[in-house]
């Protein structure tokens, strides 16, 4: 049972999170070792009660973060709601791109949903903002799952799977101009390849505040994978993300979606704090895994997909 006093530190702790507002430049410090923070509960914060008790004249917010034992995450994860809470909040539209480029002759008529045109992708990021709409990101996406915080008024998460190179030349660039960010999924396995992004990149994606993700080593589909697919996919990958931009990796998109609710500690274990997939229902027992998205589909309008939008979230 907890004694008060670590109540109260943690609440101010909480309290300096939420004042802080964004996540992210408060966990600069956290390394990649760290667990994931859903695995990692606040006990841990007070397990030593003798560091616990703060004298009466430290009971200030500096000295309410503990030094090294807990990071924001970890107190979203105290505080964290449970799956049916997370289920009635309303939804955040997450949109899903793949490759940013011209069609070309080649292309097949189903391809074309997953390449959109440089002005057509153009349209959509330009109706976005004309709307009123600004970009989350999976930390700020988390912390108001989990917490309730407070998000933009019209939130959109706009992701971007497979690597392609468009991404960079493209999409970051026209996100830039309207100080959006973007979730970017990357495949390690295309890492260097012709047509998509070099580690270089990813890590300048990374450095201008946009955020990286995993997704897989090759793009198997995990409900597949058995015991030694989960380190080629997941932990290997993951590790290389990491050592790439320097911050964790510690979410993760579903290759073609596909997920099943076996998978979900296998990801948890391996420091996934939340999983995205596409349009499917979500996991009663754990949302945060199961995050829905939506494919910005090519063909699409900026109209069409502002209704899509609001149709589907
Ligand atoms: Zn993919």
């Amino acid at each position: 049972m907890k004694p008060p006093y670590t109540r109260l530190r943690l609440s101010i702790f909480a309290l300096f999170t939420v004042l802080i507002g964004s996540s992210s430049c408060m966990r600069e410090g956290k390394t990649i070792e760290t667990q994931s923070p859903v695995e990692t509960a606040i006990p841990v914060a007070s397990a030593n009660s003798d560091t616990a008790i703060p004298e009466p004249d430290s009971l200030t917010l500096q000295a309410a973060i503990p030094a090294k034992s807990a990071h924001p995450a970890a107190i979203v994860a105290n505080s964290i709601a449970d799956a049916e809470t997370i289920i009635a909040r309303k939804q955040v539209p997450i949109l899903c791109y793949h490759q940013v480029r011209d069609w070309r002759e080649k292309d097949s008529k189903q391809a074309k949903d997953y390449i959109i045109p440089e002005e057509r992708f153009k349209d959509h990021i330009k109706m976005l903002a004309d709307s009123g709409y600004q970009t989350v990101l999976p930390d700020q996406l988390l912390a108001y799952l989990t917490t309730g915080a407070s998000l933009p008024e019209k939130p959109v998460m706009l992701t971007f799977d497979d690597t392609s190179l468009g991404q960079f030349t493209v999409a970051a660039p026209e996100l830039e101009k309207y100080g959006f960010k973007g979730v970017f999924f990357v495949m390690t396995v295309s890492l260097g390849r012709p047509n998509y992004m070099t580690r270089a990149q990813v890590k300048e994606l990374s450095e201008k505040g946009h955020a990286i993700g995993s997704h897989t080593w090759d793009h198997q589909n995990v409900k597949k994978y058995q015991g030694q697919d989960w380190v080629t996919q997941v932990e290997k990958p993951s590790r290389q993300l990491a050592e790439i931009t320097g911050k964790p990796t510690e979410y993760f998109a579903y290759p073609f979606g596909l997920w099943n609710p076996e998978a979900i500690p296998e990801l948890k274990q391996r420091g996934m704090v939340a999983a995205f997939q596409l349009a499917e229902k979500r996991d009663p027992q754990d949302p945060l895994h199961s995050i829905r998205r939506i494919i910005a589909s090519g063909y699409w309008s900026s109209n069409s997909l502002h209704r899509a939008m609001v149709n589907s979230f």
